[in-house]
């Protein structure tokens, strides 16, 4: 039986089994339609001790992020503007100016530190993805091409490049070794300095029953509870907190030293009272996640195959993980759908992994008409709507299958 990747307690406990699939990222070329493609279990398993929602620790994180595609977060501008409204509220929060020196994990291409550059705020990025480790030093932002951990944050701290701000957007439960990562803050952090993390929030994934979430590279599914334990196992502590829209509802925790000044503010207590409140401290709300997730599937298997029956057009939009985990959940195929579309030029033409769901421009639409247009990423529809409008000119609705199928005029 595996342990839990962050107290070491058996797992005994399955919080959802999504079967089999290949990397939501292993994009496929045409060539590589006739090869085996390899799938991985992809189960989630719940600590009762710690809480921590977690997969199995089956492989290395080099095999999952090794490949030549990378996402590019500039390619959405939601994302883009949260980055700049954080980067201007933070460096007032915190006072950051010339002096100061801030450190982003995960730095992608440079969506958020180059606020930073234009600020003229001495800052570093951590990126051991190549292609976009190139895209953010074209504009200005330097990078290390490494994995963020203990051993790298002893070697920043002793060239004297600890951080009074160090920003991990989205990489938190990204890590396959979560408690060396929380460590490497810490060793990486100025005294006084302030960490802070945004990742999904598990209570809000299981309220909307974002399944399609879940993915081989996303290692760790996170309550504040078990946070505020991983921080204080590795000397930090959460002095504060706050619920965001992105990602279908996220936490954005601020964390200082353990022995750090500041106080606790009222919106800790807050989110984990409800989080107690809903139960996310017993076994039984994770238990019944399966059920809920199954239903989801089976509307959207019955809905395809309906439209399909009835010899209506359906597109799917945006080649997101996601999606790839629903499709491949659901055994969807190009039977049933035909072809997504996404904006992102590195992945048209490709293949989605699993399904061999061909990418294709957004243009392809207004070729196509399709009638309805299924957005996969959820977090982001109201934006696809926004874009694609003109749909409407031939009829055309939008629908979303989490957390329940809807279909909408545009
Ligand atoms: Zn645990």
């Amino acid at each position: 039986m595996s342990r839990c990747r962050h107290c070491g307690t058996p797992l005994e406990h399955v919080f959802v089994d999504l079967g089999f699939a290949p990397p939501s990222n292993a994009y496929l070329d045409p060539a590589d339609l006739a090869k085996p493609e390899i799938y991985y279990p992809l189960k989630l398993y719940v600590c009762t001790d710690c809480w921590l929602v977690q997969t199995q620790d089956y492989r290395h994180a080099d095999e999952l992020f090794g490949k030549d595609y990378a996402y590019f977060s500039s390619v959405s501008k939601t994302w883009l503007d949260h980055a700049a409204r954080y980067v201007e509220m933070i460096c007032s929060r915190l006072n950051l100016g010339k002096d100061s020196f801030v450190i982003e994990v995960a730095a992608n291409d440079g969506y958020l530190l180059k606020n930073f550059v234009t600020a003229r705020i001495p800052c570093l990025g951590i990126e051991p993805t190549a292609s976009t480790a190139v895209a953010a030093e074209s504009v200005g932002v330097p990078v290390l091409r490494e994995f963020f951990g203990r051993a790298l944050a002893e070697r920043l701290a002793a060239e004297g490049k600890q951080a009074d701000l160090i920003v991990g957007n989205n990489v938190y439960a990204h890590v396959p070794d979560i408690n060396d990562f929380t460590a490497g803050l810490r060793v990486a952090l100025k005294p006084g300095g302030t960490v802070t993390l945004e990742f999904p929030h598990l209570m809000r994934l299981i309220e909307h029953v974002q399944f399609d979430t879940v993915y081989h590279e996303h290692f760790s599914y996170l309550s504040l509870h078990t946070v505020i334990r991983v921080f204080a196992s590795a000397g930090l502590r959460v002095s504060d907190v706050e619920e965001l829209p992105t990602h279908g509802g996220s936490l954005r925790v601020y964390g200082c030293h353990f022995d750090d000044a500041r106080g606790q503010s009222p919106a800790v207590v807050a989110v984990l009272d409800e989080e107690e409140r809903r139960g996310m401290r017993e076994l039984a709300i994770y238990k019944r996640f399966q059920d809920r997730v199954d239903e989801v599937k089976n509307a959207l298997l019955a809905f395809l195959i309906d439209q399909k029956s009835q010899g209506k057009r359906i597109a799917a939009y945006g080649a997101a993980a996601k999606g790839n985990t629903l499709l491949n959940y659901a055994g969807v195929k190009k039977d049933l759908l035909s072809y997504v579309c996404d904006a992102a030029p590195s992945k048209q033409g490709k293949f989605l992994p699993g399904s061999h769901i061909p990418i294709l421009p957004p243009s392809a639409m207004r070729e196509r008409r399709p009638e309805v247009v299924l957005i996969l990423p959820w977090n982001i529809a109201d934006e696809v709507v926004g874009e694609h409008r003109y749909v409407r000119e031939w009829g055309g609705q939008f629908g979303v299958a989490v957390p329940h199928l809807e279909i909408r005029d545009a």
